[in-house]
């Protein structure tokens, strides 16, 4: 099959683009790869923009995927600048905006996703987003000169922002309609956690009602709440979530349901199409059914693997939903997807903010999330991949080591 690939094209400059560059240049193919991206960067992470980059704790360069010299060394030609603006199944080209045309014979569709917004306060300055590289310089900024920041949605993205700004000095109220912070992954019981913690950085924290409209002349100056109350306030960052840039594989004729829809090699009923990362709909053999996961493992694993079965591999992609988190002095690593009425069990203390929690459903393990509590997670994994169901008691028992629970 390789010997027929003349021409690999990526679409999109993150970090599942460059994780099939690498993959397919590891896998020895010979011909073109052209990377193409609408940003003016070479691929880079995300996780840092929320975390030591947005706090100025390391400079913009240190959250690039490889270094300057690695696509030149390894003959991947990166277009910045450009985005891809049609797929001609057709005739097997694509099509940026400059009006430059690129034959292909695989492509990669690995165009991420992009933040909702809020229907508020058009017009006004200091009412941003957190996506891209030049987004967190910006926020970064804007965080070290203002005394008061309001975060809407209390989702990784806010509470990471939120510990951000308190780093920086800056007063901070998060709004979200839930009840607890991070309520619709972790559940009411660990996210009153996050509330605590949130809470005795001193964020308040005002739960349980939405924003109605955001006030100023150019800048936002106030947010109002469902509930009627007013918030002064000099920048408003609105973190409600991505919608997935699927708008070049509907236009392209593939399959899209919040997602482009790709089997568990990642191809999309177009042989020579694939897709990977945050856009990507796949279907998870564990699950029988399609998942999207917007984690920077999943965009670093399947963008790999669609890269190695573009070239003819058939890797089935089965990996557990991975993701991590940094807030405070707080860490976490979750692995699994636990439904919302998932029973949770504790091994630790919640209060210390030291714990493994586990999600179960029908006596199985779920998912579980380590706390402050480190190098658990290939047994967690173990744990939660096995499928079989677990003595409550035992994951409970903190004398009782992982290794024993998984065996
Ligand atoms: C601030 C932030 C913090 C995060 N922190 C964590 C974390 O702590 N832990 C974790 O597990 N995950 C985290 N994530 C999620 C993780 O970063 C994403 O899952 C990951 O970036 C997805 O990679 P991707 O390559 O699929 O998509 P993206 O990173 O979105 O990259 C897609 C790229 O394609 C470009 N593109 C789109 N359309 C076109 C087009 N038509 N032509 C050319 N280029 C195009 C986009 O501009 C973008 O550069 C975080 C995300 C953000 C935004």
């Amino acid at each position: 099959m390789t010997a027929a690939i003349a021409d690999v094209v990526l679409v999109g400059g993150g970090l599942a683009s460059a994780a099939a560059a690498e993959a397919i240049r590891q896998d020895g193919f010979d011909g073109r790869v052209t990377l193409v991206t609408d940003e003016p960067h070479h691929p880079y992470e995300r996780p840092p923009l929320s975390k030591a980059v947005l706090m100025g704790d390391a400079p913009p360069d240190t959250a690039y995927v490889h270094a300057p010299d690695f696509y030149a060394d390894h003959d991947i030609d990166v277009v910045t600048g450009d985005p891809v603006t049609g797929i001609d199944r057709h005739a097997g080209t694509v099509t940026t905006a400059s009006g430059t045309e690129r034959r292909f014979d695989r492509l990669l569709l690995a165009t991420g996703a992009r933040p909702r917004t809020l229907p508020l306060g058009a017009g006004l300055d200091g009412v941003v987003t957190l996506r891209t590289l030049d987004d967190s310089v910006d926020l970064g900024r804007r965080l070290g000169e203002t005394r008061h920041v309001t975060i809407v949605g209390a989702g990784w993205i806010g509470c990471e922002v939120a510990a951000a700004a308190r780093h920086l000095g800056a007063a901070v109220t998060v709004v979200d309609p839930l009840a607890t912070p991070l309520q619709r992954v972790l559940g009411p019981r660990i996210g009153a956690v996050f509330a605590d913690l949130h809470r005795a950085n001193g964020v308040e924290l005002r739960l349980g009602v939405g924003v109605t409209d955001l006030r100023g002349d150019d800048a936002v100056r106030q947010v109002v709440t469902s509930d009627g109350s007013t918030i002064d306030t000099e920048l408003v960052v609105v973190g409600i979530g991505v919608v997935p840039n699927t708008e070049l594989a509907e236009r392209a004729g593939l399959g899209v349901d919040d997602g482009v829809l790709v089997d568990e090699t990642l191809v999309t009923a177009d042989p020579r199409i694939f897709a990977a990362g945050d856009v990507a709909s796949a279907w998870h053999p564990r699950y029988g059914r399609r998942l999207r996961v917007e984690h920077w493992a999943n965009a670093r694993h399947q963008g790999a693997a669609a890269g190695r079965n573009l070239l003819g591999a058939g890797e089935v992609h089965d990996r557990l939903p991975y993701f991590y988190s940094d807030q405070y002095d707080v860490g976490l690593e979750y692995v699994g997807l636990a439904g919302t009425d998932d029973d949770v069990v504790v091994r630790g203390d919640l209060a210390a903010r030291e714990f493994i929690a586990f999600w179960l459903a029908d006596g199985c393990v779920t998912a579980a999330m380590n706390l402050n509590v480190w190098d658990v997670v290939e047994d967690l994994e173990a744990i939660v991949g096995s499928g079989r169901r677990v003595d409550r008691s035992r994951l409970a028992d903190p004398e009782l080591p992982l290794a024993e629970v998984r065996s």
